[in-house]
């Protein structure tokens, strides 16, 4: 048995739409069938039923109400499903047979323009990724905010540090199907929706006309590759395929080299709480968390792009650290600022919905609205010193757009309702028929209130009303009481109720058509009108978009002025290529988290000719923390931001390396240790002389003797061959003995002091090795029992105790810390070594001492 007409219809078009939950309207539903169904059931919670459609059975179906539709639609986006909409595209009145029906659009994770959908202070990306060899194009788009990048990168490590710093909720991954693989591969532990599109290579192809106006608008100085082209085709043709409308918001394309700022690969923004934090992936407690007093939406955004892409350039970083200095001092303009930012609207997402014809007449006044503020914003500005020269350029250069702010003043009410077929949008005396419209529905009512009075006034019955219902429009009503007293034949019957009886006149229907007829006329005019008001702003919608940048540049430099001056921040020097020299350095998430506690400000001076230290100390006495503190501090420098120090000097670092604590499992199904060797195989093959390496704990998650043999051929291989700034942490204090053989090495360790049975954290660094590393006092503040407590103190004593083979006949190297180290050995606290030893004398009794380091 055939289906019915309209089923195979609906199995046409959902052959075009696999990979879609297929929403067809039908009426006032959209329905699911078969296999859709039967999914969109459980995902949605939503009533299966099943409908005769022409096969052998039954088909499973299920269907939400047309009005209801968004939020449906949400819930899939949320779990990473993409929907498609099908509408009926013709008038049903008018057709016989089935009504003709289309996708007009399919919404997919990288695509949504719904507000409810998008993090109000998050981009929402969709990344289009082509590989031709060792070259990978990445292009990505942001269609609610039109913003629109492009650039090249090597290998695929090279396309995840790109790729993270966008965390796009889609990626196109253009590559036929046979290949690919191993992308897709790659790509599965970040758990984005990746969807394959085969590449166009030849350039001939469709979207030819997007293509067209966009490519002649390239920006950028850096020229289009092939593989970026394939990139940007590709993303342009999904777009094309899935949004079916006008994309006139997005940006110009930015091309950009991956190395026109600093890279971070994902462990490193990850170790670092750039944006999330590594335990709850929430922002609170992130950098970004710190930084953050925006108040506007597209500033909060930007903050993010800045913390994500810190730059390389010292003039450039020299102008936003001006700019911040300038809010500084001029605090009053600052806070007037923040005023009247409260009342700027998300003119980015404003003003893409406006050209993508999604935008209410509550959109277009809240762009009034907005806009209203930019005068005022600019003279806050024009109040600054005179010396504020990148702000007043900034004010000098923005386009309040009072035209487009002066078309939504003329046409549009100022307290539209949300619907915009029910009329209320348009002001009166903007268009005179409308007007006309009005008058004409406006007297037809006029006469119907008149003609209660006068009923009344005629029949004697002062409860005599006029009413109106969808159903049988205008209506007299008289209770049963009163139909005695009506006149016979003044009215005819309509309707009986249970204690009234419902009247028409000719007159009154007469009068009824008419308004009908205005109203229908007028709703509709409205909605014309305001779609032509709306298509007039939409051709302003690159000055919006330039006007938005601008906004939030403000926002950000405004928030980090105020942050700065909130938290005692420095400014740093920055030099091309000089040491880094942190005087009194302060971590400022933990910094600020510390309730009651002070922070203990720590000294970090790194030069060429001393690159790299060596940092020793227990658990929990602060290393990590230093560590991160100075990663941290080099990344606010380089986003333009002052720093948690009282003197900071640095010169730009071209990437960061860090491979810190016990990172829980980020790959899926790996050993920790085996992330670690990973991690530091980034580290190893990209960092160079200008890059700082961080790298907390190494060696551990192996055998003592394995660890320890790793780590020192780690650091040596970094000393010798890659010459970076480096800090390196050890629990295995045994290896300080490498600042003998490596000059640019320096032992330093964290202070600890003991008070009879108890370790006082000094959080202090200082010169020197640790002599010990207080596994058990650890174990004991982590709450273990008391009897394992008792059982590994009696342990350790015996493996101290314990005496060294025959075999090792050379003379034991002793390690010997300086005495209880006080503050003032800063720089000098060397270990210091009985007698000259070879390397492999060190190693060996290196090896011995190890099984008395009772390493947590
Ligand atoms: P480690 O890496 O040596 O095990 P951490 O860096 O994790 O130690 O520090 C342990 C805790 O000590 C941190 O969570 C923090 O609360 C506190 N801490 C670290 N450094 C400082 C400091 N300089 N001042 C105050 N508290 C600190």
């Amino acid at each position: 048995m055939t289906h019915t007409p309209m089923m195979q219809q609906y199995l046409t078009i959902k052959a075009r739409h696999q990979d879609a939950f297929l929403f067809f309207r039908l009426g006032d539903f959209y329905e699911l069938f078969f296999e859709d169904a039967v999914r969109a059931s459980k995902e949605l919670e939503i009533t299966l039923t099943g409908r005769a459609g022409g096969g052998d059975e039954r088909i499973p179906m299920c269907g939400v109400p047309y009005h209801s539709v968004d939020a449906y639609i949400a819930q899939l986006i949320e779990k990473g499903y993409k929907v498609a909409i099908c509408e009926q595209v013709e008038d049903t009145k008018q057709t016989k047979g089935v009504v003709r029906r289309e996708v007009t659009r399919i919404i997919t994770p990288g695509t949504v323009m719904e507000g409810k959908l998008l993090g109000e202070k998050e981009n929402n990306y969709l990344l289009g990724v082509y590989r031709a060899d060792g070259l990978l194009g990445l292009a990505a788009c942001d269609i609610s905010t039109g913003e629109f990048y492009a650039t090249e990168v090597r290998g695929i490590t090279g396309m995840l540090d790109e790729m993270t710093q966008y965390s796009p909720s889609e990626i196109v991954l253009l590559a036929p199907d046979t290949d690919g693989e191993e992308l897709a591969e790659r790509l599965a532990p970040y758990h984005v929706v990746v969807t394959r599109r085969p590449p166009n290579l030849d350039g001939a192809d469709r979207p030819q006309d997007a293509l067209g106006t966009l490519f002649s608008d390239i920006a950028g100085e850096r020229t289009c590759t092939e593989s970026m082209l394939v990139a940007i085709r590709g993303l342009l043709a999904y777009l094309e395929e899935t949004q079916k409308r006008s994309l006139a918001h997005l940006h110009r394309i930015q091309l950009y080299e991956a190395n026109e700022y600093m890279v971070l690969d994902p462990f490193t923004r990850r170790n670092l709480e750039l944006v999330e934090t590594i335990r709850d992936k929430t922002k609170k407690g992130s950098l970004l968390w710190l930084l953050d007093q925006t108040v506007t939406a597209m500033g909060g955004r930007l903050l993010r792009r800045w913390i994500d892409k810190p730059l390389l350039g010292v003039v450039q970083i020299e102008r936003r650290q001006r700019a911040v200095e300038q809010l500084i001092d001029g605090w009053m303009v600052r806070d007037e600022l923040r005023t009247l930012l409260e009342d700027v609207y998300d003119l980015e997402r404003l003003a893409g919905r406006i050209a993508y014809g999604t935008a209410s007449a509550r959109d277009l006044v809240q762009l009034k609205t907005s806009l209203a503020t930019i005068p005022a914003l600019k003279q806050a500005l024009a109040e600054l010193a005179p010396e504020a020269d990148v702000l007043r350029e900034l004010a000098d250069g923005m386009d309040a757009c009072l035209d487009v702010a002066e078309i939504i003043e003329e046409g549009i009410t100022d307290d539209p309702p949300l619907a915009l077929k029910d009329g209320g949008l348009i002001k009166e005396g903007y268009h005179e028929y409308l007007d006309k419209l009005r008058t004409a529905s406006r007297e037809g009512k006029q006469w119907i209130a008149e003609l209660e009075q006068q009923e009344r006034q005629i029949t004697g019955i002062r409860s005599l009303k006029v009413g109106y219902n969808k159903v049988f429009g205008y209506y007299i009503e008289v209770t049963k009481a009163n139909l005695g007293t009506l006149p016979p034949n003044r009215y005819e019957r309509k309707q009986t109720l249970a204690n009234a009886e419902r009247f028409i006149t000719p007159e009154l229907k007469e009068k009824e058509a008419l308004i009908l007829e205005a109203e229908e006329k007028r709703t509709g005019l409205e909605y014309e009108l305001f779609v032509e008001i709306r298509e007039a702003v939409a051709r302003e919608v690159k000055r919006l978009q330039a006007l938005a940048q601008q906004v939030a540049t403000i926002d950000v430099l405004q928030s980090l002025a105020a942050i700065a001056q909130e938290n005692r921040y420095v400014k740093p020097q920055m030099t091309v290529d000089g040491p880094m020299v942190i005087t009194e350095g302060r971590h400022p998430v933990v910094e600020a988290v510390l309730r009651g506690e002070p922070f203990v400000p720590n000294d970090t001076e790194l030069s060429h000719e001393h690159a790299m230290l060596l940092i020793t100390g227990p658990n929990m006495a602060g290393k990590s923390t230093y560590m991160r503190q100075v990663a941290l501090i080099v990344i606010m420098a380089q986003l333009g931001s002052y720093v948690p120090a009282e003197f900071a000097t640095l010169a730009p670092v071209d990437r960061i390396f860090t491979r810190i604590g016990a990172a829980d499992d980020l790959v899926g199904g790996q050993s920790t240790f085996m992330v670690e060797m990973k991690e530091i195989e980034v580290t190893l093959t990209n960092a160079n002389a200008r890059s700082l390496v961080i790298i907390d704990e190494l060696g551990r998650g192996t055998s003592t003797s394995e660890g320890m043999s790793i780590a020192q051929a780690v650091i040596e291989y970094l000393h010798d061959v890659v010459g970076c700034k480096t800090l390196v942490s050890t629990h295995y204090h045994e290896l300080s003995h490498l600042e003998l053989t490596l000059p640019r090495l320096q032992n330093f360790h964290m202070a600890v002091d003991e008070l009879n049975d108890t370790v006082i954290f000094l959080r202090k660094l200082i010169g020197g090795p640790a002599d010990k590393s207080y596994g058990i006092y650890c174990a004991q503040i982590a709450g273990l029992p008391e009897r394992i407590i008792e059982r590994a103190n009696e342990l350790l004593s015996s493996y101290e105790g314990m005496a060294l083979p025959a075999t090792a006949d050379a003379a034991p190297v002793v390690i010997v810390a300086p005495e209880p180290v006080a503050e003032d050995h800063v720089q000098e606290g060397m270990a210091e070594v009985t007698e000259p030893a070879s390397d492999a004398e060190v190693q060996l009794a290196l090896f011995e001492e190890t099984a008395s380091s009772a390493s947590p």
